[in-house]
């Protein structure tokens, strides 16, 4: 794929002097820029998939709503775009966007993060095995129980924290290992590192569904090949924008397969919802490390709480997970759940008696949010019925544990 600059032509003479170093807060290493420059990741996110519109000079990009665009007088597209649902620039500058600020070499944007999921999945070929994390996100093991069992994948859902679990679950025919860490409502930890040599040692590919921990984590450094995430959430950062991307190490066949059940299926996101998702990353790194701040208070005061029997958050040494979340995070985000003691009537009412949280499903927003996850998954929910799951937002954290400690009374 072509990259566009991400500069300005008079700018970049400036800025390809070495810059000024600076605390990198995330621990995360530079990442090249065209023209040698090295941009930390907070410049990466704000410049990534921007450049000046030169045809008016707009430093906000435009949105092209076109679907159809015009033809050379040799009957060609040299400027790139045929068809909206193949490819539009926005949709091009997200991708770009994203696949950069993860290190990867691709990426392919879809109209959701299932449908992204959804993507990864039809990829393969009946008869093809798959391990599933077992604390993946429901609609993931869902759409394997429901639509892709169907369709002949054999699927086995394991505990991916359980490295003997793994090796023992793989097969001559397993294609594709499915991680997701941490993982949700339980906030597990799966050792990406571990996990994926023990799977490509069996010539299999590893996804890491990173929606959870954008920015804190680095999957392809940690031996993903595939990224996935719901843009949805952190990308988005504001609840108001549906989106998900599939992301890849390296341009090869799979992701080849990949592309082209995104632009021939068509479940394409549109180019507004594109532009807002772009314009949500600008700000990532930053919201990230508040999001991961607050969290981490919220966690400390729930775990000293005379109502609450456990909290599943891996910035807490308590948490069995902490010590690989502490190797392979540079954060801990900003999701984490709890139990409380008496149970699923005590939870309902407590998360009915929040005045800040809103009870809402969903995470990632500048808001903060409580969820009972049991009732909202249903039958065959692996949530313990006194456990409530926040989405920990921006607000000040001293105002969320008041809430949270006049809720739980
Ligand atoms: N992956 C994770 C970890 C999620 O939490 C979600 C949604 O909550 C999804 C994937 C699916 O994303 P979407 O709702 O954009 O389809």
């Amino acid at each position: 794929m072509k990259c566009s600059c991400y500069l300005r032509s008079a700018d970049r003479a400036v800025k390809s002097k070495p810059l000024r170093k600076i605390d990198n807060p995330f621990g995360i290493r530079s990442v090249p820029f065209p023209k040698s420059i090295e941009m930390k990741i907070e410049t990466l996110a704000v410049h990534a998939g921007h450049a000046i519109d030169p045809a008016t000079g707009a430093v906000a990009a435009p949105i092209h709503l076109s679907t159809t665009f015009e033809r050379d007088i040799e009957g060609t597209y040299s400027r790139g775009f045929m068809y909206t649902r193949n490819n539009n620039p926005n949709r091009q500058a997200l991708e770009e966007g994203i696949s950069m600020l993860e290190g990867g070499a691709a990426a392919a944007a879809f109209a959701s993060g299932t449908g992204a999921a959804m993507s990864i999945f039809q990829t393969l070929a009946p008869g093809d095995h798959v391990l599933a994390h077992i604390d993946a996100y429901y609609g993931t093991s869902r759409l394997l129980r429901e639509i892709f069992l169907r369709w002949g994948l054999d699927v086995n859902f394991i505990d991916m924290s359980d490295l003997s679990a793994v090796k023992n679950a793989l097969r001559s025919k397993t294609k594709l290992a499915w991680m997701e860490t941490p993982s949700n409502p339980l906030l597990k930890i799966v050792d990406l590192a571990a996990v994926a040599e023990i799977v490509h040692d069996a010539g299999a590919l590893c996804v890491c569904d990173n929606t959870w921990a954008p920015i804190i984590q680095r999957p392809f450094d940690l031996g993903a090949d595939l990224i996935l995430h719901s843009t949805t959430k952190y990308f988005g950062g504001h609840c108001d924008v549906l989106g998900g991307l599939v992301g890849t190490k390296t341009d090869n066949d799979f992701f080849r397969r990949i592309r082209s059940i995104q632009y021939s299926g068509g479940a394409v996101p549109s180019p507004f919802d594109c532009w807002l998702i772009l314009r949500g990353m600008r700000t990532l790194p930053w919201r990230m490390r508040a999001h991961s701040e607050n969290g981490m208070k919220v966690a400390e005061f729930l775990a000293q709480h005379r109502k609450v029997a456990c909290v599943h958050y891996p910035g807490l040494r308590s948490h069995p997970g902490h010590e690989i979340a502490g190797r392979q995070m540079s954060m801990f985000g900003g999701m984490l759940s709890f139990e409380v003691k008496d149970g699923r009537d005590a939870a309902m009412s407590a998360a009915a008696r929040t005045k800040i949280f809103t009870r809402a499903t969903s995470l990632g927003g500048v808001e903060s949010l409580i969820e009972h996850r049991a009732s909202i998954e249903g039958a065959g929910t692996s949530s313990p019925e006194g456990l409530l799951r926040l989405s920990i937002g921006l607000e000040n954290a001293d105002d969320l544990i008041e809430d949270l400690d006049q809720a739980l009374g």
